[in-house]
C-alpha cells in the first residue's frame, strides 16, 4: 500500500463531478435541445404566470441524496423554464427589458466551463474585459466636464450588473474627485454636504444610490424639465443656492433615454455648464447610450455625450446581452483605480519575476469597481458585438425607433385612444381616451389582461398624473405587424369591456 492510496477516500475529489461523462454527455446536450427549442419558438411563447403548484415543485426538499442530473434538468425545462418572464418573446414592451441573444447561451456555457473570477489575477478574462470597455471608449470616448488628474491618465470603465451597480460606481469616483482620498477614511461627516441635480422624471437608481453612498435621497435635487429636458435656468439657480448654502454641488447627473417617456437632456449645454462650474457631469444612459448606433436624427440625441465623467449603461437591454450586464465608464482610469483599489497582503500584485505568475497581469478589475468576486461578464459582450456586428445593431436601434414613431401614429388615428406625449425615441405612452369618464377600462386593467392573454406586454406609468399604457422598443423580435396587433388588441378590449358593462347595466 502505498502513501497517497492509503489516504484516498471512496468517491473522494470527484464527488460533486459527474460519475459517468457519457451519461452526463447526453444529459446536457437533451438540456441544450430543449433551449434551442424555445428560443427557436419564441414568438409561441408569451409570459405565462408560474404554475398553481410551482411553488411546491421548486421547494428544496429531501436534498440529503442526490437526484439524477437528468430528472434534475427535466423539471429545470419543464417546470422552470415555460414560466420566464416574457421578455424574450417579441411582443414584450414592458419596463426596458432586453429579450436576449441566443448567440449568448454559447458565450454562457464557455463562461461557467472556464469558471474565472474575473475580479483579478492573471488570466485571460480581464484582456477579453478591456477589449470590450476599449470598444466602449472607440463608440465614446469620454473627455470629462473637470480635469484629469495627470497627462497621461485616460478613460477606463468596468463590466458590472447594470445601471444602477454602475450608478454607484460613479457617485463615488464623483466624491473622490471632489473630496480627494482622504474621504475613503474619514467618511462623508468630515466634509461639507453635497447635492446632485437630476432632471425630474430621472431613473429611481439614482436616489437609490445616494443612499448607498451615505448622502440619503435628500441630496438629490429635482430639476424641473422643459419640453422633455433639464431646465438649465433652473439648475443654475439651484446650484447659486446650494453654494450660497454651503453646499457643495458635486454631480450633475444627466439623463439620456428617461425610463417614462424616452427623453434626452441636452446633454451638450449640461457638460458646457459642468466645465465652467466644474462640476462632475455622470449621464444615465441605460438604454440611450446605444442611441450612439442608431441613424443621424438618433445619434443627434447624444451629442456631447463624450464630454461627461462618467456614463452608466447596459448591456442586457438594446444589446440583449443576458441578464446581468451592464457598464460602467469613468473618464480617469487613475480616479476609477484610486477610488476602489484596496489590496491587503492575500491581494497584492507581483513584481518583477513573480509577475509572470497567477499574481502578475496587468489589470485586476477588483481595483476598479466594488466587486472582488465576479464571473465573466464580459465574455457574453465580446460574443454578441462581433456575431450580430455593429450595422445590425444599428439598424436594430432605428427599427425600434420606427416602431415605436407608427405605433404613435396608430394611437393618433386610433378613434378610442390618446397619446400621452409626443414620441421622442423607442418609448410610447398612451391611454384609452374614455378611461377618465369611466367609460372605457383603465389601462392597467388593459395591460394585465393582455398579459394574461399572451398577446402583447404593455405595462403602465403616470404622465401628467394619468396612468397610461407604455411600451418600450428595444427588441430585436419586434416587427410593425406586431404593433398593429396589438393596437388592435387593446382597441378590442376597450370594446368588449365597454360592451360588457352596458349588458351588466341593463
Ligand atoms: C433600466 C434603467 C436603469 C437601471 O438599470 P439596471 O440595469 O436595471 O440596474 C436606470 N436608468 C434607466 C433610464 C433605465 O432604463
Amino acid at each position: 500500500m502505498n502513501s497517497t492510496s492509503s489516504k484516498q477516500h471512496i468517491g473522494e475529489g470527484q464527488r460533486l463531478d459527474p460519475q459517468d461523462w457519457n451519461v452526463f454527455g447526453n444529459d446536457m446536450h437533451k438540456l441544450l435541445d430543449s433551449c434551442l427549442e424555445r428560443m427557436q419558438d419564441v414568438r409561441n411563447k408569451p409570459w405565462i404566470p408560474p404554475a398553481e403548484d410551482s411553488k411546491l415543485k421548486v421547494a428544496l426538499n429531501d436534498v440529503q441524496k442526490p437526484k439524477a442530473t437528468a430528472d434534475v434538468f427535466d423539471m429545470t425545462t419543464k417546470d422552470i423554464m415555460p414560466y420566464a418572464g416574457g421578455n424574450t418573446h417579441p411582443r414584450f414592451w414592458g419596463w426596458v427589458h432586453g429579450c436576449g441573444l441566443p448567440v449568448a447561451v454559447g458565450a454562457e456555457i464557455v463562461a461557467a466551463t472556464m469558471n474565472c473570477n474575473a475580479g483579478g489575477r492573471r488570466h485571460i478574462s480581464a484582456e477579453v474585459e478591456v477589449a470590450v470597455i476599449d470598444w466602449l471608449l472607440s463608440l465614446c470616448n469620454l473627455q470629462g466636464t473637470v480635469p484629469r488628474q495627470s497627462a497621461e491618465d485616460k478613460a477606463f470603465g468596468a463590466i458590472v450588473t447594470g445601471t444602477s451597480q454602475a450608478t454607484i460606481l460613479a457617485f463615488n469616483c464623483a466624491r473622490q474627485q471632489r473630496f480627494g482620498a482622504e474621504v475613503r477614511v474619514k467618511g462623508n461627516s468630515a466634509f461639507p454636504d453635497v447635492a446632485f441635480y437630476a432632471v425630474k422624471g430621472a431613473h429611481s437608481c439614482m436616489a437609490r444610490a445616494l443612499e448607498c453612498c451615505g448622502y440619503g435621497s435628500r441630496s438629490l435635487r429635482l430639476v424641473p424639465a422643459e419640453d422633455g429636458k433639464m431646465n438649465m435656468t433652473v439648475l443654475a439657480e439651484m446650484v447659486a443656492a446650494d453654494k450660497a448654502a454651503g453646499i457643495v454641488p458635486m454631480c450633475v447627473v444627466a439623463t439620456a433615454g428617461s425610463v417614462n417617456l424616452g427623453e434626452f437632456d441636452n446633454l451638450n449645454a449640461i457638460s458646457d455648464f459642468c466645465k465652467e462650474n466644474e462640476i462632475w457631469m455622470h449621464i444615465d444612459a441605460a438604454f440611450g447610450f446605444w442611441m450612439v448606433l442608431g441613424e443621424q436624427r438618433l445619434s443627434h440625441l447624444v451629442s456631447g455625450m463624450d464630454n461627461a465623467c462618467s456614463i452608466a449603461l447596459d448591456f442586457h437591454k438594446w444589446m440583449g446581452v443576458p441578464y446581468d450586464c451592464g457598464a460602467f465608464m469613468c473618464y480617469s482610469k487613475e480616479l476609477q483605480r484610486d477610488t476602489f483599489t484596496s489590496r491587503p497582503a492575500y491581494l497584492a500584485q507581483a513584481v518583477g519575476e513573480e509577475s509572470a505568475g497567477m499574481a502578475g497581469g496587468d489589470h485586476w478589475m477588483c481595483d476598479y469597481s466594488l466587486e472582488l468576486s465576479r464571473g465573466f461578464r464580459a465574455l457574453k459582450v465580446w460574443v454578441a458585438i462581433q456575431t450580430v456586428g455593429t450595422d445590425a445593431y444599428s439598424a436594430l436601434i432605428t427599427d425600434n425607433c420606427n416602431q415605436a414613431e407608427y405605433l404613435g401614429e396608430l394611437v393618433k388615428a386610433s378613434p378610442v385612444l390618446t397619446l400621452a406625449k409626443d414620441v421622442i425615441s423607442n418609448i410610447v405612452c398612451f391611454y384609452p381616451t374614455q378611461q377618465d369618464q369611466k367609460l372605457a377600462p383603465h389601462s392597467g386593467l388593459i395591460a394585465a389582461r393582455l398579459q394574461l392573454k399572451g398577446t402583447v406586454t404593455f405595462t403602465t406609468t403616470i404622465i401628467d398624473g394619468r396612468e397610461t399604457l407604455r411600451a418600450a422598443f428595444v427588441n430585436h423580435r419586434t416587427t410593425h405587424a406586431d404593433v398593429e396587433l396589438s393596437v388592435r388588441a387593446v382597441e378590442e378590449e376597450i370594446a368588449a369591456h365597454i360592451a360588457a358593462n352596458a349588458t351588466a347595466a341593463n
